[in-house]
């Protein structure tokens, strides 16, 4: 991106003039991308800490097993934190008689197999219940972790890319931490 031309090049080739930039990259990367910074703040783009991680996704045949929408497990042995049945929250979500289970599994070890093994254990599957669609996502950004001095040198960081027209949004942008879903939609609105 170059701010002072207020052009963002595209990676098919394409060039795009803007007037403001809102963005949702995070910020680090967002930094990489972009021209003519101060040194101060070129300086300052760290790699932000996040946690990682891999969401294991079950379509599974017949009614869910479980009642929850939502459940957390701190419990050290099993490899996942929460577990999520999206079919509550969007029929769609599966083909009728499906339902779809996600589970967010930060064990680095954990494979598909060992995590429906232990959505067994968990009474969230039923041995009944035929798993027919299995899916893995990796999510590099998924929780952003807070550390000392983050706050100050990323509020001037902010303010510099706003003098030059360019709103960094959401999570991993000038929401990093305290931001569910409904603050980062308001904050873009
Ligand atoms: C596993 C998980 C579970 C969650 N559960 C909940 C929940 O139950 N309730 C809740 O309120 N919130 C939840 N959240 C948080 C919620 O997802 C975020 O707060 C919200 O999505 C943040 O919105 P955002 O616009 O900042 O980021 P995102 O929704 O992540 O959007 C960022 C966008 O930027 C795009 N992007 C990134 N880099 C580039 C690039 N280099 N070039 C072009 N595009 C790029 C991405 O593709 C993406 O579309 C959860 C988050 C995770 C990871």
């Amino acid at each position: 991106m170059d701010p002072v031309q207020k052009l963002v090049f595209l990676q098919g080739g394409e060039v795009v003039r803007y007037g403001l930039l809102v963005s949702t990259i995070p910020l680090d990367l967002l930094l990489g991308m972009t021209l003519a910074l101060s040194d101060k703040t070129s300086c300052s783009a760290k790699p932000l800490k996040k946690q990682a991680v891999r969401i294991m996704s079950f379509g599974v045949r017949g009614e869910p097993e479980a009642d929850f929408h939502w459940a957390y497990y701190p419990q050290r042995e099993i490899p996942f934190l929460r577990v999520s049945i999206p079919s509550f929250f969007a029929a769609d979500v599966a083909p009728g008689g499906y339902h779809l289970i996600q589970a967010e599994v930060t064990d680095p070890q954990a494979n598909l197999m060992e995590v429906e093994r232990k959505l067994h254990d968990a009474g969230i599957l039923n041995s009944s219940k035929q798993v027919v669609f299995r899916h893995l996502a990796e999510l590099a950004y998924a929780y952003p972790l807070p550390t000392i001095g983050l706050e100050s040198e990323r509020r001037a960081v902010l303010e510099e890319l706003e003098s030059l027209g360019i709103y960094s949004m959401g999570r991993f942008g000038a929401g990093f931490i305290k931001m569910p879903t409904n603050a980062s939609l308001r904050a873009g609105i």
